[in-house]
């Protein structure tokens, strides 16, 4: 997917579950957006995103742990 359409879904697309941002994340096979609040990565499936909740990947950013 590009950068481009990676923008505009960001902009229309929430976390359905808080209605929180999302954020774009790219992790070897895994992309999608990733609500940081829910800890849920919404993979991104033939450049279609899946807002299902259902149907989510927990997810944790590793970087943002702290000791
Ligand atoms: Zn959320």
């Amino acid at each position: 997917m590009n950068w481009e359409r990676v923008q505009v879904y960001l902009e229309v697309l929430a976390c359905p579950l808080c209605k929180g941002e999302l954020l774009y994340v790219e992790k070897q096979e895994l992309k999608g957006f990733v609500c940081k609040r829910c800890a849920l990565l919404y993979p991104i499936l033939d450049d279609i995103p899946n807002m299902l909740p259902e149907e989510a990947i927990p997810f944790r950013d590793e970087s943002s742990e702290g000791p």
